[in-house]
């Protein structure tokens, strides 16, 4: 009972905002319609145009723009934790399209270098999936490891970018994956270098599939 008057007052101090345009919804995390709709944009990333060639599928939600680009920043490098939840309506209002998660899939989340994580508080790719891969009772498993730091990718080209993730993965508990279809997650999706090199481990590991969900792409 207590709870949901905490719960009522906390609404009443902070009601629920879009996190764009901080216009009122109705619920924590939500988006208003048009801030939605400027991003929103579940596709299909085509594996084998990007030379994606350890996944076997790939899906995203959003365009890496405006609102999404902002949040994004701001709980990767300004601890804005909260913007997950803002992160994650937008994968919950995308669930019934997101044909690579089978309910059989074992998640794993891309994860950053021990020392990133270690500055950072928290790994961004947790906050936003976790709670929604136990709402949607799918197996959640974090089982891959940065072995060597890598340098930051944005004006790296892909090549370069290839040279600077190679083994930079590896797989902690092979017995695992085995045999397992994996659902890689992360935020973003640029050259998709990063989920390759992940999926690569992952495949070397025993898994029979690959498949990856990020939240943008460019
Ligand atoms: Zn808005």
């Amino acid at each position: 009972m207590w709870q949901e008057w905490v719960s009522a007052l906390v609404d009443w101090l902070y009601p629920p905002r879009c996190p764009v345009c901080k216009k009122e919804v109705h619920v924590h995390g939500q988006w208003c319609r048009p801030c939605f709709s400027e991003v929103s944009c579940v596709r299909e990333i085509n594996v084998v145009l990007g030379k994606l060639n350890y996944l076997k599928g790939a899906q995203t939600i959003c365009h890496y723009r405006e609102g999404v680009r902002k949040l994004m920043q701001r709980l990767k490098f300004q601890g804005r934790r909260r913007y997950a939840t803002h992160l994650r309506w937008l994968i919950q209002q995308a669930q019934d399209e997101l044909w690579v998660a089978a309910p059989d899939v074992l998640v794993v989340p891309v994860p950053l270098h021990p020392k990133r994580q270690q500055e950072r508080g928290y790994n961004q790719v947790e906050r936003i999936f976790q709670p929604w891969v136990e709402e949607k009772k799918l197996e959640w498993c974090d089982v891959l490891l940065r072995v060597r730091p890598t340098e930051p990718q944005w004006d790296l080209d892909k090549e370069q970018r290839r040279s600077n993730l190679k083994d930079a993965f590896a797989v902690s508990r092979p017995d695992l994956v085995a045999g397992r279809r994996i659902l890689l997650v992360d935020d973003i999706l640029t050259t998709g270098v990063t989920i390759n090199e992940c999926a690569k481990v992952l495949r070397r590991a025993g898994a029979e599939s690959v498949y990856a969900l990020t939240v943008a792409s460019r």
